[in-house]
C-alpha cells in the first residue's frame, strides 16, 4: 500500500483516537461497533484503519502489517517493544496497573513472611518482574480476562490488573494492596515505516503531539 495503514483496538483505545485523528485531518468512514468490518476508510484516500485486538496492535506494527498504532504501557511491556519506535505518550485510556487482594487478606503480612503468593494476572511478565524485584516467590497464573474472579474461587491469592475507578474491584470485595506504575497509551510506529513513508507519518505524528493534553 502506498499510504499508510493504522492499528487501532475498538472500545476506549478506538474512541480516545478519533480527536487525536481528527486534529490531523484524519475522519474514519465508519465506526467499528456498529460497521463489523475490520479493515475502515477514512475522508482520506491514504489513511485506513484496522481494526485489531488491544493486545495484537504492536505485533501489527512490528511486522510492518500496519504502519502506525496505538497500544496501551501495558501491552507493550508485555510485547517487549522490538522494532517498535514509540514517539508519544497520548495520555489517554489512562490507569494504574495494581496488586488487588480480597478485603481482609493481609498482604503485607504474607509478603514479609516469605509465603509463596499465588497470582492471577494477564500481565505475566510485568508481574513476574515486579515480584522479583520484591524479593517475593510467586506462582504465576496466565488468565485472559475477568481477573477479579480468580481470589474469590480459590485460584490465587492475589491478582495483577488494571484499575481505573476501582467500582469493579469494590463490587467483587477486593481492594488494591499496591500499585505498580500508572498505564496510558502510546503511538508506536513501525522503524522501517517511519523512514518509507516519513512524508506522510511526519505530519501525523506532529498534528498527534500537538493534540494531546
Ligand atoms: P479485550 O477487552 O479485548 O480483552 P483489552 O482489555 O486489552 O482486550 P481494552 O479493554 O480495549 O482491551 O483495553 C485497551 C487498553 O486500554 C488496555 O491495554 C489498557 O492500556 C487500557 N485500559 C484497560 N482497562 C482500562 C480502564 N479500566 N480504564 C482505562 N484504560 C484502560
Ligand atoms: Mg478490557
Amino acid at each position: 500500500m502506498n499510504g499508510i495503514t493504522i492499528a487501532l483496538s475498538k472500545g476506549r483505545i478506538f474512541e480516545e483516537t478519533l480527536p487525536l485523528l481528527a486534529a490531523a485531518g484524519i475522519v474514519p468512514l465508519e465506526h467499528p461497533e456498529s460497521s463489523r468490518k475490520l479493515i475502515i476508510n477514512t475522508n482520506r484516500p491514504d489513511v485506513r484503519v484496522v481494526i485489531v485486538r488491544a493486545s495484537d496492535t504492536p505485533t501489527y506494527v512490528q511486522h510492518g502489517a500496519a504502519d502506525i498504532g496505538i497500544a496501551g504501557r501495558d501491552v507493550l511491556l508485555e510485547h517487549g517493544g522490538a522494532g517498535l519506535y514509540q514517539p508519544l505518550d497520548l495520555n489517554i485510556a489512562r490507569c494504574r496497573m495494581c496488586v488487588a487482594v480480597p478485603v481482609g487478606f493481609d498482604y503485607q503480612q504474607a509478603v514479609r513472611r516469605g509465603a509463596r503468593l499465588r497470582v492471577a494476572t494477564k500481565y505475566i511478565s510485568t508481574a513476574r518482574e515486579h515480584f522479583a524485584d520484591k524479593g517475593v516467590h510467586v506462582d504465576l497464573i496466565k488468565l485472559y480476562g475477568s481477573m477479579e474472579l480468580a481470589p474469590l474461587v480459590g485460584l490465587a491469592d492475589a491478582i495483577v490488573d488494571l484499575v481505573s475507578s476501582g467500582n469493579t474491584l469494590l463490587a467483587n470485595n477486593l481492594m488494591v494492596v499496591e500499585e505498580l506504575m500508572t498505564i496510558s497509551s502510546r503511538l508506536i510506529v513501525n522503524q522501517a515505516a517511519l523512514k518509507m513513508k516519513h512524508e506522510i507519518l511526519q505530519p501525523l505524528i506532529d498534528a498527534f503531539a500537538g493534540a494531546v493534553k
